[in-house]
């Protein structure tokens, strides 16, 4: 069943099954990793459950939190769908560049199309933060750049407890 909260003129929160979610065990992975989920095309909430049961049945990761889905307006390119948003944490023994290679192929096997800067996107996923470690490579940057400043990061992450 899904429950909707209206936290402001436009904003909303949206409690599914899967979101949110917290797993009483520990894990017997190495690193915590903290990533944003975010799309806006189709049907998106049926997109995110699939993704958790994907993460879930996967050896690779261990998903160990998510928060609320969060409804939330475009920003930059703003003819386009209200996005849905949510934040969940991991556990992976992945190395960084491996565990980002390892989400964009789950974005590409969601069938995400890349056309231009802030468009519609079936999936987009970004790595947070990755243990409490500080990556600036071509590639990688982590603790993601723009977190602290979007709304659609920062509500989710409010209420992850770990
Ligand atoms: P976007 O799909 O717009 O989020 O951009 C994806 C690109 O950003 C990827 O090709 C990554 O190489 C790069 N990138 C840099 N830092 C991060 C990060 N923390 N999480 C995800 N992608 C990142």
């Amino acid at each position: 069943m899904i429950k909707k909260r209206v936290i402001s003129e436009k904003l909303t929160l949206i409690y599914t099954a899967c979101f949110p979610y917290k797993k009483q065990q520990t894990s017997s992975h190495k690193y915590k990793v903290t990533i944003g989920i975010g799309g806006n095309v189709g049907d998106v909430l049926r997109r995110f459950n699939h993704l958790f049961f994907k993460l879930r049945d996967d050896v690779r990761v261990e998903v160990l939190e998510t928060s609320p889905i969060l409804k939330n307006p475009p920003f930059g390119y703003m003819e386009q769908d209200d996005f849905l948003n949510s934040v969940m944490v991991l556990a992976t023994s992945m190395q960084p560049k491996q565990f980002l290679d390892y989400l964009m192929r789950l974005e590409k096997r969601f069938s995400r199309k890349r056309s231009f800067s802030n468009a519609p996107r079936t999936l987009d996923l970004d790595i947070l933060f990755f243990d409490d470690r500080r990556i600036d490579t071509k590639s990688l940057k982590v603790p993601h750049p723009d977190w602290m400043n979007r709304e659609s990061v920062v509500i989710p992450l409010s209420s992850i407890s770990r």
